[in-house]
């Protein structure tokens, strides 16, 4: 690692960013705990920028791994 930032075009699937359809670009996300449930905790990932929602998160358990998606990660251009 020297600093290198990766270029052209590669998917963005980290939890840092997600696409928002309202900035109509990969945007920062805030995450927030939306429930606790028996199972797990949901979490709903907002645009830091307009405060959309662009995403979800289910843990399970002790909160390792989960289920996460974008709504707008199946988009193809
Ligand atoms: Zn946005």
């Amino acid at each position: 690692m020297n600093g290198r930032e990766p270029e052209g075009q590669f998917r963005e699937l980290n939890a840092g960013r997600l696409f928002c359809s309202s900035c109509g670009r990969s945007t920062p996300v805030r995450e927030r705990l939306l429930l606790v449930l028996p199972d797990g905790c949901l979490y709903e990932y907002r645009c830091a920028v307009c405060g959309s929602v662009t995403g979800d998160k289910k843990t399970r358990g002790a909160g390792n791994g989960g289920l996460f998606r974008g709504f707008g990660g199946g988009r193809v251009r």
